[in-house]
């Protein structure tokens, strides 16, 4: 892949850049740079926003309403994005189902569920992980038992990520309990206010509440809510958890954060000094930048083999192990700079909303980062498999 722009991508870098520039609201540019969290209300309101440019999407083909960028200004546009402290805002339905859909749903799925997550009528949660079933994620349990033309579903999802904001579930499911268990697994989409399902609140580490457990206890859902074949759920679960992990690499966000951590070490003191001027500070700078970079390059990598019509492969969990492992670098020094001011009630004592008022919560949540998307561990598993031999999950 020619990493050097052109004329025309440097022409496009001027747009998206003043873009940002005079429509990130100041309020999401402080939540980004803060790490506050973002409220449903505050990430509908921009994702309506940047489709409204037709930039929301900008990964799906134009068919489905997505610009038609090169990888090149996939990549132009998301660095311009979060250097603008801009948010992404996570939305499953944009990164995981919409690409799902567009590779296994049925022509009226695609027709009806693609417009509306694109205009952001309807929020969607991923209802894979179980209480006994995580890295084992074919040991799932959740059933579904064909009732007439519909399914009832019984069971229980676990660490399922904005249920409680969720207006729509994708979900794995049993339909069969007997072969190999992963050939018992089906997809299925799941509307959040049927009768039977229950959100319980599940609060994290960082003190906020984006996590839950998804009770569901006798649920009719049609079998047209079906995607794909019944038994092909685990091929499709692999297809999003590529795309997952892929988007968790986050380059742009560390490349962002990075800066900003730059711009806090030159503007805090240690000693008399600029703290960016301590010999101990600099290393863990140079040694941060050192593994953005090769983070970086293999995001490269990942571009160069999707422009050629490649799905990612073991790259998707090579991007999330080191993005992550960066992620939780950045955070450390986030709280390294931030010093007696990452306690949050004496930042937020003193200074109200300050530059690190957040910053111990961004920390503390950055450890799930090498959980989530599957865990560390079950990455380099994954790794190995592919690389050496033997399948994978
Ligand atoms: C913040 C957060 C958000 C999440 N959001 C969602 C969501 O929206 N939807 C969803 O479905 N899930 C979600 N998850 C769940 C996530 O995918 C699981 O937590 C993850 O896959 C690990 O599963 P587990 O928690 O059951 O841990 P376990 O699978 O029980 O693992 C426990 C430990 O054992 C290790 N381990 C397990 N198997 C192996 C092995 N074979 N070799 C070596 N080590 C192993 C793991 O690495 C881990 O350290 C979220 C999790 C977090 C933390």
């Amino acid at each position: 892949m020619d990493i050097d722009f052109d004329a025309e991508d440097l022409a496009f870098q001027r747009e998206v850049r003043a873009w940002f520039e005079a429509n990130t609201p100041p309020e999401l540019r402080r939540k980004t740079i803060t790490g506050e969290m973002l409220q449903k209300d505050e990430i509908v309101r921009w994702q309506r926003r940047l489709d409204a440019q037709g930039w929301l999407v900008t990964g799906w083909p134009q068919e489905h309403g997505g610009p038609g960028w090169t990888p090149t200004r996939r990549y132009i546009f998301d660095l311009e994005r979060a250097a603008a402290s801009a948010p992404i805002g996570l939305s499953m339905g944009v990164i995981m189902l919409g690409p799902v859909l567009m590779a296994f749903g049925t022509p009226e799925q695609r027709a009806h569920y693609l417009p509306r997550i694109r205009r952001c009528e309807d929020w969607w949660c991923q209802g894979y992980s179980e209480p006994g079933a995580g890295s084992d994620l074919a040991s799932l349990k959740t059933a579904a038992v064909t009732d007439g033309g519909d399914y009832l579903v019984n069971g229980s999802k676990m660490w399922t990520t904005y249920a409680h904001w969720a207006t729509h579930m994708f979900c794995l499911v049993r339909t069969a309990a007997t072969g190999k268990k992963q050939e018992g697994i089906s997809f299925l989409l799941i509307e959040m206010d049927r009768a039977g399902i229950e959100v319980r609140p599940i609060v994290s580490i960082d003190g906020e509440h984006s996590l839950n457990q998804v009770f569901l206890t006798d649920v009719r859902v049609p079998k047209k809510n079906l995607v794909g074949r019944e038994g092909q759920g685990w091929d499709i679960a692999k297809y999003l958890l590529t795309h997952e992990r892929t988007s968790i690499a986050g380059v742009a966000e560390c490349k962002a954060l990075l800066a900003n951590l730059h711009a806090a070490a030159a503007e805090r003191r240690s000693g008399g000094r600029p703290l960016v001027e301590d010999a101990a500070m600099r290393l863990k700078l140079a040694r941060a930048e050192i593994e953005l970079m090769a983070l970086e390059y293999t995001n490269f990598r990942v571009l160069a083999a999707t422009a050629a019509g490649k799905a990612p492969g073991p790259e998707s969990s090579l991007l999330k192990t080191m993005g992550t492992a960066v992620q939780q670098t950045l955070s450390e020094l986030d709280i390294d700079i931030a010093a007696e001011k990452a306690w949050p009630w004496r930042e937020r004592g003193e200074f109200g909303r300050g530059r690190y008022a957040h910053a111990m919560e961004r920390y503390c949540y950055s450890r799930a980062a090498t959980i989530y998307g599957g865990s560390d561990e079950v990455q380099k598993n994954v790794l190995a498999k592919m690389l050496l031999g033997g399948g994978a999950r």
